[in-house]
């Protein structure tokens, strides 16, 4: 690991030459393109290090947007990329399988708890969320029940960025305001965490279930929302209502599942099962792009038919990517042989321990933890990028947005990194 501080800064070095070139004619993510700092040019990754044009070395807190589980460039990974790369890269889903695809969807459907037994490959999570919905509004249209097509989902909640899940996101994240009537309309509810949000959840779930196809939330954890934790009885009291109304139970696991709660997936810890799973982010162990929806045996068998207007319309041209299954039989691969669920737990510990004097700091509005997530909450984060540059300056790759600071390492980070992490963040909450 190398200290940030006897490295030059970028200011004083040449930057690459692509970098000059191509920045011009990049468009950023999340950003006001007038004012964003520069961004970062990364030359490597290892482990969970960022290495840098400039020559820093940067420990990384985030794990490329939580998908890093095993670290970056795994050697098991990189074996199974390779090994398939050599045999067959690509190929039209579209009348031909593979071993990597079928091989993946038969090791899902063992590991999640129920009878969650079809797969529909994808190539991102919000495309996954998007199958989840179509499943879930065309079960009711092939059933012959019109006028359902409205999903409930929750204030907090976070399910992609395209324009279908903007439309069930929370209403600010979504930017329903600024979008208007471009975004289909959903009920948004708040959580059922107590009397208040329960009652007023209940009445809005009673005055619209008649145009309600399905209930969808982020179990545990809504990630992208503010790293806000629920208990599992919310899970369980949603799919009370689900049932009494009626309606499908969708789980967006795309932050919350393989490991990152504690458990494999995140609604094992409220004992349900829910009629419709989405899963991306650490699917593929970070290294390609890869999503999927899965889907019980009564949700598929509602597109059983002999009217060809039954079937799921739906077929992105790289789903179910060789290279990319691959990768992700080979994350599965190390679930099995290393002990990532016990490394969860180690890291939770730590972070538990580690970001508690934080709490007592001024501005800091709460610390939590939960799985291999921790997080700092302050009243208010009045410039976000430029605290991401303190961090970097400081050699970690934190990126706090809203009014939180979180930690999402790779499971197999070693203490002394994470001691890095949240010393780091201390110091600089401290100055
Ligand atoms: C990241 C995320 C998505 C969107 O996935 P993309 O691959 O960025 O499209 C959807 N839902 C949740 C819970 C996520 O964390």
């Amino acid at each position: 690991m190398s200290a940030s501080a006897s490295r030059p800064s970028p200011s004083t070095q040449q930057m690459p030459q692509w970098y000059e070139d191509g920045l011009p004619h990049i468009w950023l993510p999340y950003s006001q393109m007038k004012t964003a700092s520069a961004p970062l040019a990364a030359v490597r990754t290892h482990d969970t290090h960022i290495e840098l044009a400039d020559g820093r070395e940067l420990v990384d807190g985030v794990a490329a947007w939580w998908t890093a589980c095993h670290g970056y460039n795994h050697p098991h990974i990189r074996a199974a990329v390779s090994a398939q790369l050599a045999a067959m890269p690509h190929i039209m889903f579209g009348g031909t399988v593979h071993e990597p695809a079928l091989r993946l969807a038969a090791r899902l459907c063992a590991m999640l708890p129920g009878d969650l037994e079809r797969v529909f490959f994808t190539d991102s999570g919000s495309v996954s969320v998007e199958v989840a919905m179509k499943m879930a509004i065309q079960y009711r249209l092939n059933k012959g029940e019109t006028g359902r097509t409205k999903l409930l989902a929750f204030k907090g909640g976070y399910h992609g960025d395209t324009l279908a899940t903007m439309a069930v996101c929370d209403p600010e994240e979504g930017m329903h305001h600024l979008y208007g009537s471009a975004l289909a309309e959903h009920i948004i509810a708040p959580l059922p965490q107590d009397e208040a949000s329960t009652a007023e959840f209940l009445r809005l779930l009673k005055n619209h279930a008649h145009e309600l196809t399905a209930i969808m939330t982020e179990p545990l954890v809504q990630g992208a929302g503010g790293m806000l934790f629920h208990s599992p009885e919310v899970l369980r009291t949603l799919r009370k209502a689900a049932d009494d109304h009626d309606l499908l139970l969708i789980l967006d696991e795309i932050f919350t599942g393989f490991g990152r709660t504690g458990s494999m997936f995140a609604y094992e810890q409220a004992g349900i099962v829910p009629d419709i799973v989405t899963l991306s982010k650490a699917l593929t162990g970070g290294t390609l792009a890869l999503a999927a929806t899965v889907a019980r045996r009564h949700v598929f068998e509602a597109f059983l038919s002999d009217n060809p207007e039954h079937a799921l319309m739906h077929g992105p041209t790289f789903m179910a990517n060789p290279l990319a299954c691959a990768c992700a039989n080979a994350s599965l691969d190390l679930f099995e042989t290393e002990p990532r669920l016990e490394q969860v737990q180690a890291i939770n510990a730590f972070l538990t321990d580690a970001l508690e004097p934080c709490r007592t700091l001024p501005g800091v509005k709460d610390v939590r933890t939960m799985g291999a997530i921790g997080v700092v909450e302050l009243e208010k984060i009045a410039n976000p990028d430029a605290l991401r540059q303190r961090f970097i300056a400081e050699g970690v790759w934190i990126r706090p947005f809203r009014s939180i600071i979180y930690l999402t390492p790779a499971f197999t980070i070693t203490q002394s990194d994470l001691k890095t992490l949240t010393d780091t963040i201390y110091r600089v909450l401290s100055a």
